[in-house]
C-alpha cells in the first residue's frame, strides 16, 4: 500500500490525511506542535494515526509522498532530510486536486484574494451553482474532496501553497496584484516570490482563464516572460480604452467585456468601495462572466456584497471619531490602500511583527493624513526611524486596549482612528483574526 505522510495537524493537514484515507493511503500526520482537540477528534473518527510534539523520522522517511503545510519553511531540516531521499513533497491543493473534477476558479495575489474569492463565492452561490469554498479559507478543500461533491471550487491560494504544486491546473486563474511580501520565506528575493505565484497559471489550456492586473508593473514585468495559453483577461482602472475582453473603469463606471459583449455598473453603487476593491470587484465580475453567470446576478452581487471581517472593517463611531479595524493589513502595500481611502485626518495603529518592510512607500501618505501615530508592537524602532519626522505626535503600546485607549484620547472629533499595522500579528497576538477581535471588543468597550 502507497503511504502518504502528511506534515502538520492543522486545518489543511487533517482535510489532506482524511482525503488520503479516503482514498485507500496508508495515512500518518505528524505535528512538531500541538494537536487541538478538535483536530485530533477528526484523526481518530477516521482513524488515522498520528503524533504531535514531534517528528519520528522512520515514520516519515518512508513515505512514498508528503503532503506539507504552507505554514512549515522548505529549510527546517525534516524537509531536508525528506528531500535528500528522493521523496515528492506536495501542497494540499495539489494533493486534493487530483481527486476533483470540479471547475476551479483560484484566487492569488499579495492582497485582495480572501475579498475577491469571498466575492465570487457569494455571486456564484447567488446564482444557484452547487459551489465550495476553500483554499486558505475556511474548511480545507481536500477535506471537501474527499467529503461533498461540488461542481465549483472558488479556491484562495497563497505563495505556500501554489509552491507545492505541480500538475494542479485552474479552470480560472486570478492574480490580483504582486507586491512585496513574505520575503523572509523567500531569501529575500523577490523574484522567487513572484515565480511562486505565477506557478497560479502552470498547465493552463486555451478553454482556460487567465484575470489579471493590468496596472499591476510586477505582473505585467513577468507576463512576457511566461507563456500561457489561456485566455488573457486583464483588468484596470488606468486606463478607460474599452477591451473587447476585461474589465476598465470611466465615466464612474466599471465595464466588463466578453467577447464584446459590455456590462457596466456605476461605482458608487459597489458594496466595496475604495480603489482596491475596485479592483476586487473588477477581477470577480470577469471571473463570473466568464462561467456565464446572469449579469444580474453579478450587478446583484456586486452590489449586497457585505465584505469581510477585518478588511476595512468599520466598527463604530464614537464622540465623531470613527474607528476601523483592518487587521489583515499586514503588509505595506494593503495598509498604502488603507490610507489611501481616507478622507479625515486619521490617528494610525500600526506595528507587529515586521517582514522585512520598506516603509517608503507610506512617506507622503503618512505626512498628508496622518497626525497620530501609535506604534503597537515588541520592536517599534523601524516605525519611529521612518515616521517621527511625519507625524505630529507618535506613541507606544504593548496591548490593542492600550492602542484604543490612547487613540481615544488623542483622536479630535471629525478623525479616523485606524489600525492598518502593516505588519504580522505574531509579536502580540495569536494572530490578525485575534488582533482584530481585541481591537474592536476595546472599541465596543470605550
Ligand atoms: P489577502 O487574502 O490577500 O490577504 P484580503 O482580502 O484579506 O487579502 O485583504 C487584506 C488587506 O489588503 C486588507 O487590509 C484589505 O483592505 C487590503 N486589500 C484588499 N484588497 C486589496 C487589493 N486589491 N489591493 C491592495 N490591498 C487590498
Amino acid at each position: 500500500m502507497e503511504r502518504v505522510v502528511v506534515l502538520g495537524g492543522g486545518e489543511s493537514g487533517v482535510g489532506s490525511a482524511v482525503l488520503a484515507k479516503v482514498k485507500g493511503f496508508d495515512v500518518f500526520l505528524s505535528d512538531s506542535g500541538k494537536i487541538k482537540d478538535d483536530a485530533k477528534a477528526t484523526l481518530a473518527k477516521w482513524e488515522i494515526e498520528y503524533e504531535e510534539g514531534g517528528h519520528t523520522m522512520e515514520k516519515i522517511l518512508n513515505a512514498n509522498e508528503v503532503v506539507k503545510s504552507p505554514g512549515i519553511p522548505d529549510n527546517v531540516p525534516l524537509i531536508v532530510a525528506i528531500r535528500e531521499k528522493g521523496i515528492g513533497i506536495i501542497s494540499e491543493i495539489e494533493f486534493a486536486g487530483r481527486y476533483d473534477t470540479a471547475k476551479k476558479i483560484c484566487i492569488t495575489g499579495s492582497n485582495g484574494k480572501t475579498t475577491t474569492t469571498s466575492l465570487i463565492y457569494f455571486m456564484l452561490k447567488n446564482a444557484g451553482l452547487n459551489v465550495g469554498l476553500a483554499g486558505n479559507i475556511g474548511q480545507s478543500y481536500a477535506y471537501q474532496v474527499a467529503t461533498c461533491n461540488y461542481d465549483y471550487y472558488v479556491l484562495e491560494l497563497s505563495s505556500f501553497q501554489l509552491d507545492g504544486m505541480y500538475d494542479f491546473k485552474a479552470d480560472i486563474a486570478i492574480l490580483m496584484n504582486i507586491t512585496p511580501d513574505h520575503l523572509d520565506r523567500y531569501d529575500f528575493k523577490m523574484q522567487n516570490y513572484v515565480n511562486s505565484k505565477f506557478r497560479i497559471t502552470r498547465n493552463m489550456k486555451e478553454e482556460d482563464c487567465f484575470i489579471f492586473c493590468e496596472d499591476d508593473p510586477v505582473t505585467i514585468g513577468q507576463l512576457e516572460q511566461i507563456v500561457s495559453r489561456a485566455k488573457m483577461l486583464p483588468f484596470t482602472q488606468k486606463n478607460s480604452t474599452p477591451k473587447e475582453n476585461g474589465a476598465w473603469v470611466g465615466d464612474e463606471k466599471m465595464y466588463v467585456g466578453m467577447n464584446g459583449d459590455v456590462d457596466y455598473i456605476y461605482l458608487k453603487e459597489l458594496a466595496l468601495q475604495g480603489k482596491h476593491n475596485v479592483y476586487n470587484s473588477m477581477a470577480a465580475a470577469i471571473a463570473a462572466k466568464a462561467i456565464k453567470i446572469d449579469k444580474k446576478v453579478i450587478r446583484e452581487s456586486l452590489m449586497t456584497f457585505k465584505g469581510v471581517e477585518h478588511r476595512m472593517e468599520k466598527v463604530l463611531k464614537i464622540k465623531n471619531v470613527l474607528y476601523i479595524n483592518d487587521s489583515k493589513a499586514t503588509n505595506v502595500d494593503s495598509a498604502w490602500y488603507a490610507l489611501d481611502s481616507m478622507t479625515t485626518p486619521v490617528v494610525w495603529i500600526a506595528g507587529g511583527k515586521d517582514k522585512g518592510n520598506d516603509y517608503g512607500p507610506l512617506f507622503n501618505l503618512v505626512k498628508e493624513k496622518v497626525r497620530v501615530l501609535i506604534c503597537m508592537g515588541v520592536d517599534n524602532t523601524k516605525l519611529h526611524r521612518d515616521f517621527e519626522d511625519k507625524v505630529d505626535m507618535i506613541f507606544d503600546v504593548l496591548s490593542a486596549k492600550e492602542a484604543v485607549q490612547k487613540a481615544y484620547e488623542v483622536a479630535l472629533p471629525g478623525e479616523t482612528v485606524l489600525l492598518s499595522p502593516c505588519c504580522a500579528s505574531f509579536d502580540l497576538f495569536k494572530s490578525y483574526e485575534d488582533r482584530g477581535r481585541q481591537f474592536k471588543d476595546a472599541v465596543r468597550a470605550l
